[in-house]
């Protein structure tokens, strides 16, 4: 904000802190400010390679912004995002932590698949090339295979007839399945989802879930999404925190948070959305 102190920069995180068998995320007093709104205020919280988290709260409590972070799409202010023991703000060079450069985010970005409330697939694109394209450029993947591994993975979202199709002839939920099939293509470590079933019509929701669910029950990819589809968060998650005003007022296994809250912020959020 204008006339406001220019923050001071923040100390490099230690390199070497990490002893390799730690938690898959780590955010470690995480900060982020947009102006004067502080959205999050040294926020900690871990997820275990494998594990599903679900982050519920009322609207605006930072609960994106906590997978953009993730993402690289926005940066912190203050704190240190770990994914497998690396800072995404920073990369080794010896013994030393140095800031990022374009190629460690996109390193980091790699391991990390993201589908978003609308769907932004290419719309110039087929389906097989929305889902090829990153495989064949990024990753280095020939043609052929990035092509089956295209077939496989929209045969599991139900759509295996739709690879030639264009994605503006589709239902938003079949585009939904297409953007889930395109983030996985990538062989992410970490699936990120954000209101993924937001944008949809009604009617078209159950089946976007329920190739969630298929993908939770068959894979050991670590998931972490945003939603307000309390029966999916129940269904698919280890774990659900339940954010207000950028801070976890309670977190535990979906039977206690939904089955006996403790903290009166939930209750009354789970009352006002179920
Ligand atoms: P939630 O996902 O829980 O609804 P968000 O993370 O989207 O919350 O937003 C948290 C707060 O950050 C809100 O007050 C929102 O207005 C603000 N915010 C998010 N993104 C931006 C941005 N790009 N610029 C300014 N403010 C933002």
């Amino acid at each position: 904000a204008a006339g406001a102190p220019a923050a001071a920069p923040e100390p490099a995180p230690a390199a070497g802190a990490h002893d390799g068998d730690g938690p898959l995320i780590r955010f470690e007093r995480v900060v982020k400010r947009f102006g004067d709104n502080v959205v999050l205020r040294e926020l900690d919280f871990n997820v275990e390679a494998g594990e599903r988290v679900t982050l519920i709260g009322p609207s605006g409590s930072g609960k994106t912004t906590i997978l953009r972070l993730l993402m690289t799409l926005e940066t912190v202010n203050g704190g240190v995002i770990w994914v497998n023991g690396d800072p995404l703000s920073h990369m080794r060079k010896g013994e030393r932590l140095v800031p990022a450069n374009e190629r460690h985010q996109r390193q980091v970005r790699r391991k990390i698949g993201m589908v978003f409330q609308q769907f932004n697939l290419f719309p110039n694109m087929s389906v097989r090339r929305n889902i090829t394209e990153a495989p064949v450029h990024s990753l280095g993947v020939s043609r052929e295979e990035a092509d089956q591994r295209a077939e496989e993975l929209l045969e599991m979202v139900g759509l295996g007839d739709k690879i030639d199709e264009h994605p503006t002839r589709l239902s938003g939920g079949q585009q939904q399945r297409v953007a889930i099939a395109r983030a996985l293509a990538m062989r992410p470590e970490i699936l990120l989802l954000d209101e993924v079933t937001s944008a949809l019509d009604p009617e078209l929701v159950a089946g976007v879930l329920d190739v969630l669910r298929e993908i939770a029950r068959t894979t050991d990819i670590t998931m972490l999404a945003v939603t307000h589809e309390m029966g999916f968060a129940r269904d698919v998650s280890h774990r659900v925190l339940m954010f207000d005003e950028g801070q976890i007022v309670e977190e535990g296994p979906p039977e206690q948070i939904f089955g006996e809250p403790r903290e009166e912020r939930t209750r009354s959020f789970l009352h006002a959305v179920l």
